[in-house]
């Protein structure tokens, strides 16, 4: 079946970001998964065992909302599409969900200590606070299922002992909270190292938390936004 162009750019942006994605650490070797919904019906997905950083837009899989590949389909879908098409289902704003094991992410799902410091002005307007979902087997429905409880409110999470999930209205945006979560843990644990962090004021938070609803209009859910 002969492609749109948007599936096609859409291809090469999931290579991009993977490479991306490998580069920074997010993920070694075959680690990690990116998913885009192309239409009502049809989603493109990384494909299982292949490294990240070194995908072509041929070796995508295009799934139907079960995570079967359509008809016509050789391509075989990452094992952690499931967690992937949950997301989905609980987030119809969602258009993008992006999977990786990010260094110092990583660090603070494995030592059970969530991202909740405030401590910079980009961290707390986009992400607010990252909690740690609780602990699943990969590619069952234990790991999807132990995020149900947090995606009404937030769009970026630790998987405990495992790595992060991010998603967002498009894959720049899913994308990048993950890069944003990252460099809040990195920057957490380097000021842990260093006397500890000076944390903002209740009131700071607050003015922070007006320009992201009056000016910068963020699409997505955030905690201190969309409440308990
Ligand atoms: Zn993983």
């Amino acid at each position: 079946m002969a492609r749109s162009n948007d599936e096609q750019t859409l291809r090469e942006q999931i290579c991009d970001v993977g490479k991306r994605l490998y580069q920074r650490e997010m993920g070694a070797a075959n680690d990690g998964n990116i998913s885009v919904r192309l239409d009502d019906e049809r989603l493109l997905c990384s494909p299982t065992a292949v490294s990240k950083g070194f995908m072509t837009p041929e070796m995508i899989c295009v799934i139907d909302n079960d995570g079967e590949p359509v008809a016509g389909e050789t391509n075989r879908p990452s094992s952690e599409i499931k967690m992937h098409l949950h997301v989905y289902r609980h987030r119809p704003d969602v258009n993008a969900v992006v999977h990786a094991h990010p260094l110092y992410a990583t660090v603070h799902a494995i030592c059970g200590k969530p991202l909740t410091q405030q401590v910079m002005p980009e961290s707390t307007i986009l992400l607010g606070e990252v909690p740690i979902a609780p602990y699943g087997t990969p590619s069952t429905m234990d790991l999807p299922n132990s995020t149900t409880a947090y995606l009404a409110r937030y769009d970026a999470l630790l998987l405990e002992n495992h790595g992060a999930l991010s998603y967002g209205a498009d894959l720049n945006n899913a994308h990048f909270k993950m890069e944003a979560l990252d460099y809040y843990a990195k920057v957490v644990y380097l000021a842990s190292q260093y006397g500890g962090a000076q944390e903002f004021s209740q009131a700071e938070v607050d003015k922070l938390i007006e320009l992201r609803r009056t000016r910068f209009k963020l699409p997505g859910r955030h905690p201190f936004v969309d409440g308990e």
